[in-house]
């Protein structure tokens, strides 16, 4: 059973050069027109694939169903995701360049020959040597990430649809906007996915099936000093600009972003802002467990209540908001949505990775909201950056994973 490389490789193609970079300050769904159009796209290859009930929702939903071949009705309903945005801070719209055959060499990048990929730095891209190797053009990003995702879905989705002996339930494929913006499903109805597990393909090792994610609360400080005339400030004058920079000061190095790694969480301030009378600092807690969590909040009330002792006159207020949850919590309750992912990488002779992601998916929220979602890869390497690049045969990977986690049910079930 082998996915059609040509196939896939064009898709891919075709889906990077669309410009579809989100956009935080953009209060619509999906929050750039772009991911319209690639929307639009998908919704028309999907219907010439033969793909049933193809809907585009009116925030940039797109669902299709690839109904079941098998004769068990006992089999779950599998839904497939990836995101049709790429990330904010860089141009999208690449202009993809194929590396057939990959010689191993330093790869110049044609429209900013500062960017070079060398081996000799990405020890990644020297085990890549024959391979068929997609990068941008230098000055924009690839968009791999995650349209190395879509294309694997689109590629299995074909298969599926042109093998109709490939015994499976049914299968829903979902694409959604604006992942990079933290708005990936917000506004999915979990009734118009309608399935009993999920997985997106948003990971970049070949192998890695990932299931635990970190457990996330937002945190703001707001303070109000007392404004007066600088030239008559003397133990009049409380300078909100002050406290705050104290606050920040007062938070441990040791819980930072800068000083952690693997699986211990940090407290990392996002924003300052102020002025004499008011100032403001927000900040995101991060750790994989909920008391790990809660310690990190109690750091912070501690910061405060000190710090409203030293200065009884200015007015600070802690206001902590939680944002996503580990889906361990949930996934540990029933594994075999990881467990068949291992097995179907196993089967296609990858070793199967799995490590704790320091951010969240897609799938964190899906699996908290009730559709337990593992996150597997689809080849992207070097993501958010001029230097992103893919593999064809890594990107197969991904949609080979899928055909066999259909069939892995089946046979299960
Ligand atoms: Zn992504």
């Amino acid at each position: 059973m082998s996915i059609d490389q040509a196939d896939l490789l064009d898709r891919f193609c075709r889906y990077v050069q669309i410009n579809t970079r989100s956009d935080p300050d953009s209060p619509t769904s999906p929050s750039t027109p772009g991911q319209w159009d690639l929307l639009r796209l998908l919704e028309s290859e999907l219907k010439a694939l033969g793909a049933r009930d193809v809907r585009l929702t009116e925030f940039g939903y797109l669902l299709a169903t690839i109904p079941a071949t098998t004769k068990k009705t006992t089999v779950p309903k599998l839904a497939f995701f990836a995101h049709v945005d790429t990330e904010q801070n860089l141009p999208g719209a690449a202009k993809p360049i194929v590396h057939r055959n990959y010689d191993g060499k330093p790869i110049v990048l044609p429209d900013d020959p500062a960017q070079v990929l060398d081996p000799a730095r990405l020890p990644a891209l020297a085990g890549k040597k024959g391979d068929d190797l997609i990068t941008a053009s230098g000055t924009t990003l690839l968009g791999a990430d995650d349209k190395a995702g879509v294309a694997a879905v689109m590629a299995a989705a074909r298969h599926m649809l042109m093998n109709p002996s490939i015994p499976h339930g049914e299968v829903r494929v979902c694409f959604n906007p604006d992942e990079e913006i933290a708005r990936g499903v917000e506004k999915l109805e979990l009734s118009d996915v309608a399935v009993d597990f999920a997985y997106t393909l948003d990971a970049e090792l070949p192998g890695s099936i990932e299931y635990e994610s970190f457990s996330a609360d937002a945190a703001v400080v707001d303070i109000r000093g007392v404004a007066s005339h600088p030239g008559w400030a003397k133990d009049v004058m409380v300078n909100a600009i002050r406290l705050a920079s104290r606050f920040v000061s007062a938070l441990p190095m040791e819980v930072s972003p800068e000083r952690t790694e693997g699986r211990d969480g940090f407290i990392h301030p996002t924003n300052i802002s102020g002025n004499l009378e008011r100032a403001q600092v927000k900040m995101i807690l991060r750790d994989f467990e909920l008391d790990g969590l809660e310690a990190k909040r109690a750091i912070l009330r501690d910061v405060v209540a000190k710090l409203q002792r030293e200065e009884p006159r200015a007015e600070i207020k802690l206001t902590i908001t939680k944002q996503y949850r580990n889906m361990r919590y949930w996934l540990e309750k029933d594994m075999r949505p990881v467990e068949f992912a291992i097995e179907a990488v196993r089967r296609l002779g990858l070793e199967p990775i799995s490590s704790a992601i320091r951010g969240g998916t897609d799938g964190s929220r899906l699996t908290e909201r009730g559709l337990p979602t593992p996150n597997i890869f689809c080849g992207m390497r070097n993501i958010h950056s001029q230097l992103e690049w893919v593999s064809l045969q890594d990107m197969a990977a991904g949609a080979a994973t899928v055909l066999e986690l259909v069939q892995l049910w089946e046979e299960r079930s």
